[in-house]
């Protein structure tokens, strides 16, 4: 008998705690594979966590294989979105817009590593030379201003020294200006597929933590029985794994970053939404894409100068865009495209990244056997959350059919690249190291 959809004193054969991008996709392949899933979340909705935060950048350069081709991988199911989710014809869904991505050459190796990946993958990319982005960004100013500094610097509008020495440009790569509605509609496809959803439903407890995962326990007192429990609770997911006692075999730890993005009108006369790109400027330690409303959303890069910001994600933190922030990006961009005028007032949002040391998410079972993790994904995985739900099923099957994954780890043939995707770079044991590259 399928149970009901208040989830209340039923079994289930998976509860995913977390209705963000990846616990909807985690959701939707389960209940596919004929799974009966409850997918449970604190919010009223599916996508209200930092999916709703998220930039929605679909980008698919990176500086190790691994992450091209997953990247890769993951694009293929935003360029066929409604066969994806076989959606019926009056659902409003989230779209994939492609633009482009152009990485900046900043004088750094990054170029230099991000296109011997994608050469490896064999990912479309172009290079181009200071002449040919020019052409292409005639609105920009390709000085070098680097590196990046805080515009209470001094040296802040020092004159540049230098041009840019071209960049690396990625024709396949876009964005979804609506993250949260891309994981309703994951949700939506699941609950197709028969699973349940609780909104409004916080978990407090695990039962048969420390030794086999049984069942779950909400703030209100009920329970759930279920064999198995994906965490996919995003930056508050290290303190699920806490209560399932599932920290303590785990080499790879994640803590909460709070990130700002920010919104700025694009130039006069530029019709940025039509004509602009996604760009990654090291050199300003800076990142923007067009938006909706002809405006650009800009973020940081993780620059030295810029610092960090942890908090509690259960504590206190403000999800509201801040003066400095807004000046730190929005002030760089400034230099770069010279005709942007700069509203006084910051306009954005902050979010929470789930931030791993080497910036790779952890997608893998735990010690706890039952308790699985989709978590860590660190400021960079919306982009290939369709397809990590995949991975998870596929994971979560493999590991409940007896197999130990620790010892023989999974490996998946990649549709798109055929390459391989190797699991093991995502899992809890490795061993990160310290100056990973964001994303
Ligand atoms: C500012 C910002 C910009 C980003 N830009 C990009 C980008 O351009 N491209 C990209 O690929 N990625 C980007 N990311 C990263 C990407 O958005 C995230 O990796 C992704 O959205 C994480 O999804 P999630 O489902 O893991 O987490 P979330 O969306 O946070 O979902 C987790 C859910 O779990 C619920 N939950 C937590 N604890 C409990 C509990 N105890 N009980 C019940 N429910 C619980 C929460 O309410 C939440 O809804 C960005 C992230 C941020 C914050």
């Amino acid at each position: 008998m399928r149970p009901g959809p208040d989830g209340q004193g039923t079994t289930y054969d998976a509860v995913v705690v977390g209705a963000g991008v990846i616990g909807s996709a985690a959701a939707l392949a389960l209940s596919r594979r004929g799974w009966r899933v409850l997918v449970v979340d604190r919010h009223g909705a599916a996508g209200h966590g930092s999916t709703s935060a998220s930039a929605g950048i679909v980008r698919v350069h990176a500086t190790s294989i691994d992450s091209v081709v997953l990247a890769e991988e993951g694009l293929a199911h935003w360029e066929s979105w409604h066969d994806f989710l076989d959606a019926p014809a009056d659902e409003p869904l989230a779209s994939f817009r492609r633009c482009g991505t152009v990485v900046l050459a900043d004088g750094t190796d990054y170029t230099a590593e991000v296109a011997a990946a994608l050469t490896a993958v064999g990912s479309m990319y172009e290079r181009w030379s200071h002449d040919t982005l020019a052409g292409h960004l005639p609105d920009f100013d390709l000085s070098r201003f680097g590196p990046p500094r805080l515009p209470e610097d001094e040296a802040f509008w020092d004159d540049p020294v230098g041009v840019l020495d071209g960049a690396v440009y990625t024709p396949a790569s876009g964005f979804v200006a609506d993250p949260a509605l891309a994981a309703q509609n994951l949700l939506a496809a699941a609950v197709r597929a028969g699973c349940s959803f609780r909104p409004a439903a916080e978990v407090m407890g695990l039962a048969g933590a420390g030794t086999r995962i049984t069942g779950l326990e909400f703030a209100d007192g009920s329970r759930v029985s279920c064999p198995v429990v994906l965490n996919a609770a995003g930056p508050e997911s290290a303190r699920l794994n806490r209560l399932a006692g599932a920290d303590r075999g785990m080499a790879v730890q994640t803590r909460a970053m709070r990130q700002e993005l920010h919104h700025v009108p694009a130039p006069p006369g530029v019709d940025w939404y039509r004509d602009g790109v996604h760009v990654v400027d090291g050199d300003l330690g800076i990142n923007f894409r067009p938006e909706v409303g002809n405006a650009l959303l800009v973020g940081g890069n993780g620059a030295a100068c810029d610092g960090e910001t942890w908090v509690d994600p259960a504590g206190p933190w403000s999800p509201a865009a801040t003066q400095a922030a807004w000046n730190r990006h929005v002030l760089r961009l400034a230099r770069r495209m010279p005709g942007l005028r700069v509203p006084s007032r910051p306009s954005g949002v902050a979010g929470l990244y789930d931030v791993t040391p080497d910036w790779l998410p952890v997608y893998d079972r735990t010690d706890i056997p039952g308790f699985y993790v989709a978590i860590g994904t660190s400021g960079n995985q919306f982009k290939t959350a369709p397809l990590v739900g995949e991975l998870m099923a596929e994971l979560i099957e493999t590991v409940e059919g007896g197999r130990d994954t620790d010892d023989k780890p999974l490996v998946v043939a990649g549709t798109r690249t055929g390459r391989d995707i190797e699991l093991a770079a995502y899992s809890r044991r490795r061993e990160p190291a310290p100056d990973g590259v964001r994303g």
